[in-house]
């Protein structure tokens, strides 16, 4: 099992690390035509509209789609969240339109831009470490779409099928369960492909 994390910008090496600590082969995504290789992707945090720029520059936005439509598992970590998702809020434009979801980015308000804190995921038995830096939040989900973790009534953590999105960073932590778990549906997506 290889899991990709899509290099483009943004954190990769903590998403490496994390990975690996979850058990996983995990190695860096420069080029669409290292896609073919992987059984899953991680989309780090960064900047979402610069990601989106150079996806489209890099042709990574048919390549990722067709990813995701072989039942491959794709992990959107703040900035990636934002990439994931269908609908941008104010924005015309979304990037790879894959979830049923609205986001908001950078929605928790100024004194709250960067903070950490204790969260309760759906499928995680203690609480995860969780932090969000100028994160984005998920409006609206579709019917498709699973909650996973709110926190102060938003949702920050949500799950379409072979799709996983959360507002926070989850690799700035010693903490690699919400890796863990993506892991998992990786691996489960590879049972069911067999
Ligand atoms: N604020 C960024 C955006 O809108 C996301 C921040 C992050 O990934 N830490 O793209």
């Amino acid at each position: 099992m290889k899991i990709g994390v899509l290099a483009l910008q943004g954190a990769v090496a903590e998403h490496i690390r994390s990975l690996k600590l979850a058990g996983a082969e995990a190695v860096i995504v420069k080029r669409v035509d290292e896609l073919d290789e992987l059984d899953g992707l991680v989309i780090p945090g960064g900047e979402s509209t610069t990601i989106g720029k150079l996806m489209r520059k890099y042709d990574f936005i048919d390549a990722l789609q067709q990813f995701s439509a072989q039942g491959k598992p794709l992990f959107g970590t703040c900035a990636g969240l934002i990439v994931l998702a269908e609908r941008i809020a104010g924005q015309e434009e979304a990037h790879l339109s894959l979830m049923d979801m609205t986001v908001c980015r950078n929605a928790f308000g100024r004194q709250k831009e960067s903070f950490e804190t204790d969260l309760d995921v759906t499928g995680i038995d203690e609480p995860i470490r969780a932090v969000f830096i100028r994160a984005p939040l998920i409006e609206q989900v579709g019917e498709g779409v699973d909650v996973l973790s709110v926190y102060k009534d938003e949702i920050v953590t949500a799950r379409q099928g072979h799709l996983l999105a959360c507002s926070f960073h989850p690799e700035l932590t010693d903490d690699y369960r919400l890796h863990q778990y993506f892991v998992d549906m990786v691996k489960e997506s590879l049972a069911a492909r067999a």
